[in-house]
């Protein structure tokens, strides 16, 4: 058995991609090579994994990725004054943009899962995210600066105009942040530019934003692994995936801590503060767009709502550890999942 542990993401902060293959054990039946590479974007490693029949088909397939996701990046990156998102912001209160079919899509799947999520998940954060600047300044900027920006942190005013495939927002000072769902979206692009680079299968982990398709050689599933949140570099539990996505929020991605208190990465619109209910949320569903949507959505709606809604939505499972370590499955899930330590998750899975 080969065992490549991966971590694929930086702040401490992980998904492990745990492989058996590649070394020993190939089903002769199911021929293949399997050949990963680690490359730094969208502020993050990503890990590219292709399953093809020769090393040079798989480097073919990983490089495809990478192209795909870079050029993802400069669209969607508001650290880069010219990507589209950028362009968006600074003509917020003065006029639409017209914005390729990638960003388009993406800023229409954010507005549907805000919907979804009862307005949890809510693009128009951009300028409290920039408030509490939470890996750089590590700041708690005061109520009133908080509501200062209420008005601006308003998706209703988010405006998509798909005939002219237009964004815009409507007041100045607004600014939309993609940074919640376009890691899942890249990552179900790259796969697509892998599979048309003549990939059999593979894996796109963008720190934890993973897609898989397709199986290892010998026909086993991609066994995926979830980071504890509360145990840096520990896995609580893993799962087996084909042609999934999965995606992983959590409060010990990017935080300070000032008397006690955890200060976070994701914020509840409604109070423009770090979501104080869960620990972290997964999500496994088959894009990776949706995936990562809903786990930043259901972060902020808390475990019980989050489970409702996963519930009733087809194709979605969810593993949600409260802010007391209670771990809550999906029904999808309780016959999938692997806890090797469950008791070391403080608390029992539901
Ligand atoms: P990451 O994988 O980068 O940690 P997440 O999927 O956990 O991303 O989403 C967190 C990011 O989403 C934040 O860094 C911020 O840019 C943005 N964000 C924070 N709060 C919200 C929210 N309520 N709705 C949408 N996006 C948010
Ligand atoms: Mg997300």
């Amino acid at each position: 058995m080969c065992m490549i542990r991966t971590v694929v993401c930086a702040w401490g902060l992980l998904l492990v991609l745990a492989m058996e293959s590649g070394c020993a054990g190939l089903t002769p039946a199911v021929p293949g090579v399997v050949v990963k590479r680690t490359q730094l974007h969208m502020g993050t490693l990503v890990s590219v994994t292709a399953v093809a029949l020769t090393p040079e088909d798989a480097n073919r397939a990983i490089t495809a990725g990478f192209m795909e996701i870079k050029r993802l990046e400069q669209l969607l990156s508001t650290w880069i004054p010219t990507s589209e998102v950028s362009r968006v912001n600074a003509s917020a209160g003065v006029m639409p943009i017209r914005v390729s079919p990638d960003t388009f899509t993406v800023v229409q799947r954010a507005m549907q899962v805000a919907e979804m999520t009862g307005g949890g998940f809510n693009i128009a954060i951009g300028p409290a995210v920039d408030a509490w600047s939470v890996t750089e300044a590590q700041r708690i900027p005061a109520v009133s600066e908080l509501e200062i920006l209420r008005p601006v942190v308003d998706l209703q005013a988010v405006h998509v105009d798909e005939s002219g495939r237009t964004i815009y927002l409507e007041k100045a000072g607004m600014r939309i942040d993609v940074g919640g769902i376009g890691k899942g979206y890249a990552a179900d692009q790259a796969v697509t530019a892998m599979q048309k680079a003549g990939a059999a299968a593979g894996v796109v982990a963008l720190s934890g934003d993973i897609k898989t398709f397709g199986r290892l050689p010998g026909g086993r599933k991609f066994p995926v692994g979830i980071q504890h949140p509360r145990k840096e570099g520990e896995v609580f539990a893993s799962i087996d995936l084909e042609d999934e996505a999965i995606s992983t929020a959590g409060d010990y991605e990017r935080f300070f801590e000032r008397e006690g208190v955890r200060y976070h990465h994701i914020l509840d619109p409604r109070t423009l503060q770090p979501a104080r209910t869960c620990q972290s949320v997964t999500v496994i569903a088959k894009e990776g767009v949706l995936a990562d949507g809903l786990d930043t959505g259901i972060f902020v709606m808390g475990p019980e709502r989050g489970m409702e809604l996963v519930e009733q939505l087809p194709d979605v499972e969810a593993i949600i550890v409260g802010h007391d370590g209670r771990v809550l499955l999906s029904s999808g899930l309780k016959t999938r999942m692997r806890f090797p330590s469950i008791s070391e998750a403080k608390g029992d899975a539901q």
